[in-house]
């Protein structure tokens, strides 16, 4: 039974605990902060606050300490094992950790008639990179082909089968996600390198999956993994890029010398800190077990559909799973109506496009996002509001 174990972790959330007429349910936009990670950042900041690196003073050498932990910390959350070998290059977030590597690292990577796969339905970060360089390659001669993702139809799922015939000799660069920030499956990404071969460089959108289940870059076999520090319970700007230095050449981004967000980065050493006391593996159970009460409490409303969910399984397939997304769509109700009628019972959802790619949903709709501090009461109260609408 989780729910002694999450109402202590529950009550660490103070916007929480200070509006229990609301419900937080926009986590995967992004998450709220724990005690701990405020206190990180009151102590960073009225004991150590200085720029980092060549310091001659206390508080200069306490920041670079905090900066080099922090990247020790963020390889070893991520299940690396061989620190020694890879690189943790901090960025503002996961749009700028994808944009640098496509900026700074695939052009060198790439050779004319070379394939990039690209998740055309993906969020916009993991699309928009990869099109630029193909388009800045192109200008100098260098010509790289798009291989759009295959997704399973209706299931929310990658088709790595399908992936698996596309992907040849010249697949050179994968990106894919780990968590989908729309369908809110696990992407089975550990099929990922099945598909496409020993060779080929997968870049990891980590975004919905850092901070909320564990994350391994060992028995996931990529070569980057991109996330946000504000979706893991840490501060805004305070993301990370984590690459391997196996194939292809050091991944080196520019903008290096300049001064890091000392402050979120203090933010992120707290949050992967109480992550891990918490432990990854039992909030992913505690808000993939929400997720799935609020499913099937959907499935049985006539209203609703649940995209990447399909509306009758064919023998043999399973609904996904869910790792604490829930996107949903009214038949009669527009999402930002639905929206509104929410807030006004107290629910923050999130409703629109959600930043997905161009081959993505064309109607808007609501998308429900959980963390460790939800709870079954607040699923079920969800529920009765959205029956009342039905
Ligand atoms: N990728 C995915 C899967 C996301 O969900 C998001 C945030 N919605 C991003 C990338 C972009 O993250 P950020 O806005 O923190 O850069």
């Amino acid at each position: 039974d989780l729910r002694p174990w999450q109402r202590a972790l529950r009550a660490q959330f103070p916007i929480v605990t200070g509006h229990p007429e609301l419900a937080y349910l926009d986590s995967a936009a992004t998450a709220q902060k724990p005690q701990a990670v405020l206190d990180a950042v009151h102590t960073y900041l009225t004991t150590s606050n200085a720029n980092s690196a060549r310091g001659t003073y206390t508080w200069a050498n306490r920041t670079t300490e905090l900066v080099e932990r922090t990247r020790e910390r963020v390889a070893r959350f991520l299940g690396d094992r061989r620190p020694e070998r890879s690189t943790v290059h901090f960025t503002s977030g996961t749009t700028e950790g994808l944009r640098t590597i496509g900026r700074d690292w695939l052009p060198g990577f790439l050779r004319d008639g070379d394939e990039i796969v690209v998740p055309v339905a993906d969020h916009q970060a993991n699309i928009v990179p990869w099109l630029e360089v193909q388009r800045l390659l192109a200008r100098e001669g260098v010509h790289v082909r798009v291989v759009p993702m295959p997704y399973q139809s209706g299931s929310g799922d990658y088709d790595h089968r399908a992936l698996a015939e596309r992907a040849g000799p010249r697949t050179r660069f994968v990106a894919v996600t780990h968590v989908h920030h729309v369908y809110g499956g696990d992407m089975n990404v550990h099929r990922i390198r099945e598909a496409v071969g020993p060779d080929a460089v997968i870049c990891l959108d980590a975004a919905q999956s850092v901070g909320h289940l564990p994350v391994s870059v060992a028995e996931l076999d990529v070569d980057f993994v991109v996330f946000s520090g504000h979706k893991a319970l840490a501060l805004p700007g305070s993301g990370a890029v984590w690459a391997r230095q196996a194939r292809g050449p050091a991944f080196v981004p520019g903008g290096w010398s300049g001064t890091p967000n000392t402050v979120g980065i203090a933010s992120l050493e707290a949050a992967l800190d109480w992550l891990d006391a918490a432990g990854p593996d039992r909030i992913e159970r505690w808000t993939a077990d929400l997720s799935t009460r609020l499913t099937e409490g959907l499935r049985r409303l006539d209203a609703y559909e649940i995209l990447g969910c399909p509306l009758s399984l064919a023998a043999g397939t399973t609904v996904q799973r869910r790792r604490g997304i829930v996107t949903l769509r009214h038949h009669a109700i527009d999402s930002g109506d639905l929206g509104f009628i929410l807030f006004s019972h107290g629910f923050m959802v999130r409703s629109d496009h959600h930043c997905q790619g161009d081959a993505g949903e064309k109607t808007g709709s609501v998308r429900v996002s959980l963390h460790v501090y939800n709870t079954v009461e607040e699923i079920d109260r969800l529920l009765s509001v959205l029956a009342s609408l039905s």
